[in-house]
């Protein structure tokens, strides 16, 4: 399907063998092909950009998780430390008792004072590494009971945090899938229509999109792009008008752009006044616009809409 522009005629150009209504047929459809386009690109970007977003949001609220479980990791670190600590004092310890039963019974047997003197000394050493190992162990013990309503305090967060991670990892994976579908649907919807776009309007379309144009097809509503919210020069809109089935581009925003009539009770007062100004100047070429089996109301009003200008204005599209 084509499209075909000519920037000094009410009508478009048709393609040969083609009557008025049938081109005119055709190019209604390209423009509504053109719009839902846009539309699914918009609806495209919003859910790729959702999808995203999606493994940062897991990440974090596995962040949360990891420093609980941290938390937990190095108290129960330290829980194991104390233990083998205690476990190691308490071996030193048995050490010393036995070396203090050895030196009690050779004290009985001792032949000379140099010799009670002696075994006194060792037994002294050993009773106090004992003593001390004793003391340390009471220590470590407490320190021991201190940390457990902590590693029950944390054991309960990751337990709590593994649960909400494991929920929230669950909607985000069902939000993921769910994105996922509507992304394969709407581009295979996508890849029709694209093909049916006339190639210079699609390499339009393309760089539009590509710079994050969207949507990239607009009305232009009583003279105002629905894109930019600019309003369109006088001339460019009263081109619209005249071809109210055709594409055109925004010279502001570069969108395409088509020709929407403004619903009938956006009109005020001031503006009508405003309006009529214009009325006389472009009563002629309206008049001659005007189709007798356009519908009330949305067939474009000239005499509303249109601005005063000379002839119709250049296009920036090239005729095909
Ligand atoms: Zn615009």
């Amino acid at each position: 399907m084509r499209l075909f522009f000519c920037p000094t005629s009410q009508e478009p150009n048709l393609p040969p063998g083609r009557n008025q209504e049938t081109a005119k047929e055709m190019m209604s459809e390209a423009i509504q092909n053109l719009i839902r386009l846009s539309e699914l690109d918009l609806q495209l970007q919003g859910f790729r950009k959702k999808l995203a977003g999606i493994p940062p949001a897991l990440e974090t609220a596995g962040k949360t998780l990891a420093a609980e479980e941290k938390i937990l990791a190095d108290l129960r670190n330290a829980s194991a430390n104390l233990a083998n600590s205690i476990r190691d004092k308490d071996a030193t310890s048995k050490v010393a008792l036995d070396t203090i039963e050895k030196f009690k019974a050779h004290l009985k047997v001792v032949h000379n004072q140099k010799e009670y003197a002696a075994a006194q000394k060792q037994l002294d050493s050993a009773r106090m590494i004992n003593e001390q190992m004793q003391n340390e162990m009471i220590e470590a013990r407490m320190r021991q009971e201190e940390l457990e309503p902590k590693l029950k305090t944390a054991e309960e967060r990751v337990a709590r945090e593994q649960e909400s991670f494991r929920q929230e990892e669950t909607v985000l994976k069902a939000e993921q899938g769910e994105l996922e579908e509507k992304v394969r649907i709407l581009d295979g919807e996508r890849q029709t229509r694209i093909a049916q776009v006339e190639p210079r309007i699609l390499s339009i379309y393309t760089r539009l999109v590509k710079g994050g144009r969207l949507p990239a097809m607009v009305p232009v509503i009583s003279g105002v792009c629905q894109g930019c919210s600019i309003a369109t020069p006088p001339q460019d809109y009263n081109r619209m008008i005249a071809d109210p089935d055709g594409t055109h581009t925004c010279p502001h925003c570069g969108r395409l752009t088509y020709y929407q009539a403004p619903p009938p009770q956006e009109e005020t007062p001031k503006k009508a006044a405003a309006k009529k100004g214009v009325k006389k100047a472009v009563a002629k070429k309206g008049a001659a616009e005007q189709t007798e089996d356009s519908p009330e109301g949305e067939k474009p009003n000239e005499d509303e809409d249109s601005f005063q200008t000379g002839e119709l204005p250049r296009t920036e599209e090239s005729p095909a």
